[in-house]
């Protein structure tokens, strides 16, 4: 109940950071009223109970949900997380980010994202399969190809991807695989689209580090998660000589000043299930780490963590947000007053649905490309972003979060008024 309720909290709290931001770029740009109000609401919402019958033949019902956020440039895109702390408020402003996420890197999606409250670490691996595929059931009635594609977020996997496809295929009776984005390569998953995030965030990355004459080699970065996005962001950094300092996971922080061997600790997850306890490191709190000082910050866990209260205490010249929503509307304020250099969300880690947009066109072509040309194209579209956003927040004077929502509002907004309203 307790966890509950504090999950319900951190989610408005993601909600309302996101609209404050959306209102404060919208004021920048004259944004008219009607159209604030139509992005302030999502399109479509779906709760669904999802029952299971676990292992041990009892049944076991969950809730997910889908929402689709605003499709004035194209089908609804967006992931599905399987969480805990999963919630609906939660999972809207999740969809707000990926309308204006989409529209930053210029891609004709919508947004869109789904959740299914959960622990994925308590279920078998059949258990889950039958939560996914259930799942797939219920929200089938809005998803489809060019309808809404989901794709791999917190917890999920290209494995969960093809049990989606699978599911979704079954119910037409032929194979539909651009139902969904992040599937494994066999079953037409793109190159690249697994480390796509991490990479993109380390693309944004190495133009910011360029602007604000930040020599990448020898910099002090410390990462906050070790997931799909945390552990391929400081495989690279550290491969473009970056110093990791410290990394954490759900299950703590370890630090080493003199840096630390990457492939050795993701060995070292790989074998224990998780970063702490790796060999010469000190174990240090939640704070402590995003306190250290450092060159750079990878934010790539979950939402809320820079807060009103400890932002101050944020020692890095640069901020990388490999998460969603990783910092509040208060702990953004006072980033921004003490000139930390922030690489929003909606930008940094555009990388994943980018690739996957990439994927949906290779899979409706049925012509794959190669890696290197998919890394091409990524760094291609990052860069391009990266510096629409830049010279945005230089020409207006804001900061590069609130240039990103000016850019991705205009393009939503002229899309909107364009088609006009119906009826
Ligand atoms: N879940 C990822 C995100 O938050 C990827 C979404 C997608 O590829 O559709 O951007």
């Amino acid at each position: 109940m307790v966890i509950k309720i504090a999950a319900r909290e951190s989610a408005n709290e993601l909600l309302s950071a996101t609209m404050r931001q959306i209102e404060f770029a919208a004021e920048k740009i004259g944004l008219e009223s009607g159209v604030l109000k139509i992005l302030s609401k999502p399109k479509r919402t779906l709760t669904v109970s999802i029952p299971v019958r676990m292992d041990d033949d009892t049944t076991e019902v969950f809730e997910g949900y889908r929402v689709q956020h605003n499709l004035s440039l194209g089908p609804a895109k967006g992931g599905i997380r399987f969480h805990p702390s999963v919630n609906m408020e939660e999972v809207i402003a999740l969809a707000m980010l990926m309308t204006y996420k989409c529209a930053v890197v210029n891609i004709p999606y919508g947004g869109a994202k789904g959740g299914v409250i959960c622990n994925p670490k308590d279920l078998s691996l059949r258990e889950l399969e039958r939560l996914t595929r259930r799942f797939t059931s219920e929200i089938s009635i809005i998803i489809g190809p060019e309808k809404d594609i989901p794709a791999p977020d917190v917890y999920t996997n290209p494995q969960i991807m093809a049990w989606i496809m699978d599911t979704f295929s079954m119910q037409h009776g032929f194979s539909i695989p651009a139902v969904v984005t992040g599937k494994p390569i066999e079953i037409g998953g793109s190159e690249g689209r697994n480390e796509a995030t991490g990479l993109g965030v380390v693309y944004s990355i190495e133009e910011a580090a360029s602007k604000l004459q930040l020599d990448l080699s020898g910099a002090t970065t410390v990462i906050q998660g070790f997931g799909n996005v945390g552990s391929v962001a400081a495989a690279a950094l550290s491969e473009l000589g970056c110093k990791i300092i410290a990394v954490s996971d759900s299950k703590g922080c370890i630090y080493n000043e003199k840096g630390l061997n990457l492939a050795a600790l993701k060995a070292h997850k790989e074998q224990t299930g998780s970063v702490i306890n790796y060999p010469d490191t000190n174990i240090i709190t939640n704070d402590d780490l995003l306190a250290l000082k450092c060159d750079i910050l990878v934010m790539a866990a979950l939402e809320n963590q820079i807060t009103g209260e400890n932002a101050s205490k944020v020692n890095a010249r640069l901020v990388a947000e490999g998460a969603n929503g990783p910092t509040t509307y208060e702990g953004d304020q006072v980033l921004n007053q003490k000139g930390i250099t922030v690489i929003p969300d909606i930008l940094a880690n555009a990388g994943g649905v980018v690739v996957s947009y990439f994927e949906w066109v290779q899979g409706i072509q049925h012509f794959f490309w190669t890696e290197t040309e998919v890394k091409k194209q990524l760094r291609r579209r990052m860069n391009t972003s990266f510096s629409h956003v830049y010279e945005t927040s230089s020409s207006y004077g804001v900061s590069m979060r609130t240039a990103a929502y000016m850019l991705a509002l205009n393009r939503v907004s002229t899309a909107m008024n364009i088609r006009g309203l119906y009826p």
